[in-house]
């Protein structure tokens, strides 16, 4: 998929879109919160949690009551509008995270609309026997509370209403405080998309200030039957301890190992065009690099004809103590170090301009030689920096990959053509997404086959969550009868 947007181009695509919403007008910078956006009311949001999930419950009744062709409908407007109001997310995404390139945003909100799976992801078993016949069936929960993270906003919003709705599920939501205008706004599109395709006004539910207490009642409420969470490990650990069935998709922090036999110069463009992706938000991009010695020359090399920046020891170091910060526990008053969230997902001439070093913005990512206990090679930054660790061999390349990977079972990245390599790493690293010889972003279905999805389920093993994640199975068996044979 070709990214080319340019900046007059998806300025004059917001205005347009703009132009045409219920009483918009078209300043995109400003007049947007988390209850409206440009004057109108979002749909589908609500002031007190409990009324969310009660319009998300009216919602699964009138999702129940359609038909798997209406459903269909109703997710085939929702494809079209987000389409359609990519560039609107994705510029609104960039100004309230601060987070992110408007372009890539774009791209990704596309992918979410071509390759997120509807109701054709839910398909019945039938085994037949001595004994008749049994028929088992993909059930909706019913209503099904999600909480998004503020990386992939609003496409994390529309990819799991679309599984949901595809499944039969009601959904309300629970958007990051830091994103809660964009997330909202994704909201509002499913519901306006609804009624667009005949459906009811309101199908999904948010609220306008979601909070650590709204999650609790959501996870406390009796008719929210399933909870799934996209986001760090503090979220995941919470509703895996709700009590409730959980789907949690957590943190990772991919490695990547470069050996003597990849095409070194395809691996440069693909590792730099993987880690630049939307500034590195996304979970499964590549974060640090375990690269052969007698191949990293060359491959630092590769990599400073694509747009990437090399730092010194000395100024990786300075750096380092920007980027990352001591953060006190408040339970256990222990210091540890935690990513900015002020450099978070920022360009990388912005990063760089913090250490004094003045760049264009042809370079997207900041390269640096480190060892392996590096913090940048420890810690998730989700920023576009990218250490690069060089190794003697194949041995110590999976040994400081896995362990970089810190036992997430996320996604890791090889780039090789020794088979032998990659299915000794792939066995090692244990991964739900290994990704050969292509961009990060290949393995969420951009420039690699399959479906896409922005919930990326590891801890809980539905991996690459898709409608049928959102079902329960249920049987119905009919006793020496009904075969034909
Ligand atoms: P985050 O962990 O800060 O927040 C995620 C969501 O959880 C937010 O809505 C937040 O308000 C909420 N939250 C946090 N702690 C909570 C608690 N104790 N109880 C209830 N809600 C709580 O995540 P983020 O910074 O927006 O996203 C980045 C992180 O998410 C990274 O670690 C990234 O790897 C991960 N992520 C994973 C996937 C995946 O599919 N596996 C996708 C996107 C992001």
């Amino acid at each position: 998929m070709a990214i080319n947007w340019t900046e007059a181009q998806i300025e004059e695509v917001i205005h347009a879109v703009i132009k045409n919403l219920n009483g918009g007008t078209p300043t995109a910078k400003s007049g947007w919160d988390g209850a409206q956006y440009n004057g109108r009311s979002y749909i589908g949001v609500y002031t007190d949690m409990n009324d969310a999930i009660d319009a998300a419950t009216a919602g699964y009744k009138a999702v129940r009551a359609m038909s798997l062709e209406e459903r269909e409908k109703v997710i085939s407007a929702i494809r079209d509008l987000c389409r359609k109001e990519a560039p609107i997310m994705a510029s609104l995404g960039v100004n309230e995270t601060k987070m992110g390139r408007v372009e890539h945003k774009i791209a990704k909100h596309v992918l979410v609309a071509d390759k997120t799976p509807g109701t054709s992801d839910i398909v019945a078993q039938v085994k037949t026997g001595d004994y008749g016949l049994t028929l088992t069936e993909m059930a909706p929960f019913g209503v099904v509370g999600s909480i998004t993270p503020s990386t992939n906003p609003s496409e994390t919003v529309i990819c799991n209403s679309i599984g949901m709705i595809a499944a039969g599920n009601g959904v309300v939501f629970n958007p990051h405080p830091n994103a809660i205008a964009t997330s909202n706004y994704a909201v509002d599109l499913v519901n306006r998309a609804c009624a667009q395709a005949g459906g009811p006004r309101v199908l999904v539910a948010s609220v306008v200030k979601p909070t650590l207490d709204t999650a609790q009642i959501m996870y406390k409420h009796p008719n929210i039957r399933l909870l799934v969470c996209t986001g760090g490990p503090g979220v995941v650990k919470s509703v895996l301890s709700s009590g409730k069935k959980a789907i949690g998709a957590g943190a990772g922090n991919p490695p990547v190992i470069v050996d003597d036999t990849a095409d070194i110069r395809k691996a440069a463009k693909d590792i730099i065009d993987g880690c630049s992706f939307d500034n590195n938000l996304p979970c499964i991009a590549e974060k640090e690099v375990f690269a052969f010695k007698n191949i990293a020359d060359e491959l630092i090399s590769g990599m400073l004809a694509n747009g990437a920046y090399k730092i010194t020891a000395e100024q990786a170091e300075k750096l380092a103590n920007i980027v990352l910060v001591d953060t006190k526990n408040p339970k256990t008053g222990i210091v540890k170090k935690t990513v900015s969230r002020d450099c978070v997902g920022r360009d990388a001439s912005v990063l760089l301009e913090k250490i004094g070093v003045r760049v264009g913005a042809e370079v997207r990512c900041i390269i640096c030689e480190t060892k392996f206990d590096h913090p940048f090679v420890q810690h998730e930054l989700m920023m576009p920096i990218l250490p690069i660790v060089r190794v003697n061999d194949i041995d110590e390349a999976i040994d400081l990959a896995v362990k970089a990977e810190h036992g997430c079972r996320h996604t890791a990245h090889m780039h090789s053509k020794n088979i032998d390599h990659l299915t000794r790493f792939a066995r090692a690293v244990e991964t739900t997404i290994f990704v050969k010889n292509a961009p990060s972003y290949a393995g969420i279905g951009f420039g690699g086959e399959g479906h896409t999805t922005f919930t990326i389920a590891g801890p809980t093993g539905e991996g690459l969550t898709s409608a049928r994640s959102f079902t329960r199975y249920r049987r119905c068996v009919m006793s020496d009868n009904f075969r034909i044979i």
